[in-house]
């Protein structure tokens, strides 16, 4: 079996601004990749034309589709849990549905937002990264949740994580990384899966500089492994993994 990577976000278009270079990258190594999208974004500040909830957490369905097709994600997935609620849902349940998950789809390599939430602090993606943390750690004990399969021991979990802060925002904490991911290989991909989410259209022209600046890159860090190890650099999410 090749190498697996699994993606956990909190709304349609984290994971292209967030992840999409190293999904992008994946994708062109022929590893499977599975992303999970736990709301589909019917909060969102950026609503445009959609004249309900409803109607733009449709829409936001087909633009995230869109988005994953582009960055040659192999499998994706919107559960249901209503944006701008994730602090609120039931812990252990959410991250059984998550263990369930890795246990089926038994990745190698888990990614998901940091405690910063990915540098805006957002509630849904601070949860996101909580819910994957404890589903990463629970997968491979069959003691917890013994219903929700096999147990599946994934080998790394990453935080995404920057070498800047948020110009005009109250600066998050940021976590060291650990990895750097040199994506100019498939940075045009990554703008154009941003491009997908139509209706997040303003929200791109209002991080666009950013993107020119920094877009070169993605930080990762390694916040668990299998093998106790001293943290050390590197350039590959999958570096010694086969
Ligand atoms: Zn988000």
């Amino acid at each position: 079996m090749g190498l697996r990577l699994m993606c956990v976000v909190a709304h349609p278009d984290d994971e292209c601004y967030a992840f999409g270079g190293a999904l992008a990258l994946a994708s062109d190594r022929g590893i499977e990749t599975y992303v999970i999208c736990l709301t589909d974004g019917q909060a969102a500040t950026h609503r445009g034309d959609a004249a309900s909830g409803e109607a733009l957490g449709k829409l936001r369905r087909e633009e995230f589709r869109a988005s994953c097709d582009v960055l040659g994600v192999t499998r994706y997935e919107l559960m249901d849990y209503q944006d701008g609620h994730l602090e609120f849902v039931h812990f252990s349940q959410a991250a059984e549905r998550l263990v369930e998950r890795m246990r089926r789809f038994k990745p190698d390599v888990v990614i998901t937002f940091g405690g910063d939430g990915g540098q805006n602090t957002h509630a849904d993606h601070m949860m996101t990264s909580m819910l994957t943390t404890a589903a990463f750690q629970w997968s491979g004990q069959l003691k917890r949740y013994p219903s929700a399969g096999e147990a599946h021991k994934v080998s790394r979990l990453y935080y995404v994580t920057a070498n800047f802060l948020m110009p005009d925002r109250q600066p998050a904490m940021l976590m060291p990384w650990t990895v750097t991911l040199d994506i100019r290989s498939v940075r045009e991909r990554k703008t154009e899966a941003f491009r997908k989410h139509v209706s997040q259209a303003p929200l791109m022209e209002k991080t666009k500089e950013i993107f020119e600046r920094y877009g070169a890159e993605e930080f990762y860090a390694l916040v668990a492994t299998a093998e106790p190890q001293a943290a050390r650099l590197g350039t590959d999410l999958f570096e010694g993994l086969s």
